[in-house]
């Protein structure tokens, strides 16, 4: 590939079960032509139609085509294998190992690549975002679900199986709280952001008082932000279901750093984006979970915990950035 096409941009797209986001990235990490479709769910390849539209309204937005783009990073929810292409399971898209790759390729007649929306992640990160200048790095991203992947010698850890880092769905604390997984006590039900809102309204449906029942009309209203909204104003309850869910991810952070030993973890998602009362909470966790595990203690005292500062456009550049480490043209 010559100097000028290297320097090509690439679309990205962020495939959620409601909408969909594409954007145009050049070399740079810079981005244009952003645009939000909603996603087609009716069918499982309705979606790949869905996918199409958004690449191409983001290029016609930008005045670019097809053939002046390198090619197209889509990250996905659920299991992914992406040495094949294949959207293996997500069940928010009706797929069923769903041959995304090739499909995509053939609408758009460009190289696509498609990883996990958490690797995806990592990887924007690692190229553009907190985690820049780290080769070994792990991303955390805390919003409705709970997943890590870790970037391993400059690239990203996939596993065998497309599991590694899937910490969200693993019971930490021997707890027996139902999880959407089917599980109990995983540490999604203790610290994603429906958890939080549900342990709220559990503890006033047990008479406990907050002044969560002054900030909704009904328990039912309750959200994760109105959970962070009345631990900023000092509510008792809401600050105990943050330092709960603080001591639980601050576990699970001393169990990535016993795994992938990172110079650097990553904080992403919906759940820490501007809320720095769970960010305090998660180091007041890490501080005491390192006191009773002293091997960690000077490991936690280097190690920078970092929060993404890639906000809204995190996922299409993390999108982007799966191509750009497939490509392996300007990643290393
Ligand atoms: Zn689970």
């Amino acid at each position: 590939m010559n100097t000028e096409k290297r320097e090509w941009p690439v679309v990205g797209v962020d495939v959620g079960g409601t909408k969909i986001a594409a954007g145009v990235v050049d070399h740079l990490g810079r981005i244009s032509g952003q645009v939000k479709i909603p996603t087609d769910t009716s069918q499982p390849v309705a979606v790949l139609d869905s996918v199409e539209n958004a690449v191409r309204a983001s290029l016609s937005a930008t005045g670019l085509n097809l053939s002046q783009i390198r090619g197209v990073g889509i990250g996905v929810p659920g299991v992914v294998d992406p040495e094949a292409g294949i959207g293996v399971e997500a069940s928010n898209l009706r797929w069923h190992n769903v041959p995304v790759k090739s499909i995509l390729e053939e609408k758009l007649g460009v190289t696509c690549y498609i990883e996990n929306d958490v690797g995806a992640g990592a990887l924007g990160e690692s190229l553009y975002g907190a985690g820049q200048g780290y080769h070994n790095m792990v991303y955390l991203s805390l919003g409705t679900g709970i997943a890590a992947r870790a970037i391993v010698g400059g690239d990203l850890y996939r596993g065998v199986h497309g599991l590694a880092g899937e910490i969200g769905h693993v019971n930490l604390g021997g707890g027996n709280r139902a999880c959407r997984c089917g599980g109990t006590g995983c540490l999604e039900a203790y610290a994603a952001g429906p958890a939080l809102a549900v342990q709220a309204q559990e503890a006033l449906a047990a008479g406990q008082s907050s002044l969560l029942t002054e900030l909704v009309a009904t328990p039912q209203e309750i959200r994760a932000e109105t959970v962070f909204e009345a631990a900023a104003r000092g509510d008792k309850l809401a600050g105990e279901i943050l330092a709960g869910a603080g001591r639980h991810l601050g576990q699970a952070i001393l169990l990535l750093v016993a795994f992938y030993d990172p110079q650097a973890i990553v904080l992403g998602g919906g759940l820490v984006q501007g809320r720095e009362e769970l960010v305090k909470a998660i180091r007041v966790g890490m501080e005491d979970w390192s006191r009773q595990m002293p091997l960690f203690r000077l490991v936690l005292e280097v190690m920078p915990l970092k929060v993404s500062g890639l906000k809204n456009d995190g996922p299409v550049l993390g999108a982007a950035a799966i191509f750009n480490s497939r490509e392996k043209e300007i990643f290393k």
